[in-house]
């Protein structure tokens, strides 16, 4: 008899864990709450000798095949404060929380900082992996430290920012710390002062006419979720995982020469990185002429082109293949190699 307190449950399938439904299965599944439970999911792991795969929302990941571990879906929940003082709050998210509520609560309570980061899908311990961003916020503009189990020897570690390694869309968990943690708690300072970053064109075109004194939080985060409400595909609806490729970085001089060629190419400077543009994947890829086109049952999304749908929750492998069309296609046109955003599990 085992004294495990947690269930787990034997070949279930992640179409509803994945919000590409995707109609891959899982050998065992186990929804984890507390942190006992989580190192008892990984000490399952270690008596079957199995592989784990951590879910939290399923909305950055591709899973290309059956897995043949134990998924552990991450459920800590609880938020509370560490610290308040007259100018800011130190604000402690268990990872299972979901990040919109997250931002939600923060805007109901006038703690600035998250509201440009609102109706991203997923939880909060999934946000630092990719170091979330929208409308010129990144996670890391209000994040303090995180605290991680190691997934070998279940130790607790606490990573500040700089440990942390964040780079657009990037951390150190998907490079020289990937798989040997699971983040557990993450902590973010919030200010009482707001810090208003509205220099996107469709924030503009929403809020532009507001006189800065007269904003709030809860304007600025409704006209986000409208303008995303506008051109992103809901995954109940048509499954998708957001952006599917990451808008490349490139040199200068890589990006004259594509000027040359393509004088309406969408470029922007990098603040952090002198001498570098960010090119809008999207452009690139409905400039050539994937935008709202579908192969094989798999489309870029007709609002936008840098959005993969899988209308018909085709298998992983039916939209990897499309992905490397639309890859290679850019390749040829552009000579520019398109990263995939999500994390595939193949
Ligand atoms: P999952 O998909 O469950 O996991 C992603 C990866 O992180 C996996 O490798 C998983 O193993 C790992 N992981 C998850 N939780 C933990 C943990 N606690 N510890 C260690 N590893 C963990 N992203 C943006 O940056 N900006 C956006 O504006 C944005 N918009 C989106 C819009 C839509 C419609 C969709 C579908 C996605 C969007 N995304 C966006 C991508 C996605 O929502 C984020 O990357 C989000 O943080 C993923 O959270 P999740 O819980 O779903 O992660
Ligand atoms: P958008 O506002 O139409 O902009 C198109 C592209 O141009 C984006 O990739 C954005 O880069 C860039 N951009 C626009 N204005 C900019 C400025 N003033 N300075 C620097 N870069 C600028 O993009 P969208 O597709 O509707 O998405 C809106 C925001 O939500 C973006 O920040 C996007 O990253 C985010 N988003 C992310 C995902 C995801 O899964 N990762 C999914 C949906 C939306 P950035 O992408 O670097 O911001």
């Amino acid at each position: 008899m085992s004294n495990r307190s947690i269930a787990i449950e034997e070949n279930v399938s992640l179409q509803p864990y994945n919000t590409l439904a995707v109609p891959a299965s899982t050998r065992w599944f186990t929804c984890v709450t507390t942190e006992t439970q989580l190192k008892e999911a990984l000490e399952f792991c270690r008596e079957q000798q199995c592989e784990w795969l951590l879910l939290g929302g399923g909305s950055n990941v591709v899973l290309a095949s059956d897995f043949l571990g134990l998924t552990i879906q991450l459920k800590l929940q609880g938020l509370s404060l560490e610290e308040e003082t007259d100018t800011h709050v130190k604000l402690s998210i268990a990872a299972g929380e979901n990040w919109h509520d997250t931002v939600m609560y923060c805007v109901a309570k006038s703690w600035y900082g998250l509201e440009n980061l609102a109706l991203i899908p997923g939880s909060v311990g999934a946000a630092p992996i990719q170091n979330i961003g929208a409308y010129g916020v990144e996670l890391e503009q209000c994040f303090d430290y995180l605290e991680a189990m190691n997934i070998t020897s279940g130790e607790m570690q606490v990573f500040d920012k700089p440990a942390c390694e964040f780079a657009y869309r990037d951390s150190v968990f998907k490079h020289h710390s990937k798989d040997q943690w699971v983040i557990t708690r993450v902590v973010l300072i919030l200010s009482k002062q707001p810090q208003w970053q509205l220099h996107y064109p469709a924030l503009q075109a929403q809020l532009g006419h507001i006189p800065q004194d007269q904003l709030t939080a809860r304007l600025v985060a409704e006209a986000v979720i409208a303008i995303r409400q506008s051109k992103l595909p809901h995954p109940d609806d048509i499954p998708n995982a957001g952006s599917f490729f990451k808008n490349p970085i490139v040199s200068n001089e890589e990006c004259q020469r594509l000027k040359q060629h393509f004088p309406e190419l969408v470029a922007y400077a990098q603040d952090t990185q002198p001498q570098t543009y960010k090119l809008a994947a999207g452009w690139l890829i409905d400039h050539a002429g994937w935008k709202g086109k579908e192969v094989d049952g798999i489309a870029m999304h007709k609002e936008q082109a840098l959005v993969l749908t899988n209308p018909n929750r085709l298998i992983g492998q039916a939209l990897l293949a499309f992905v490397e069309q639309v890859k290679s296609d850019i390749q040829q046109k552009y000579s520019i190699t398109l990263e995939v955003e999500p994390r595939i599990y193949s």
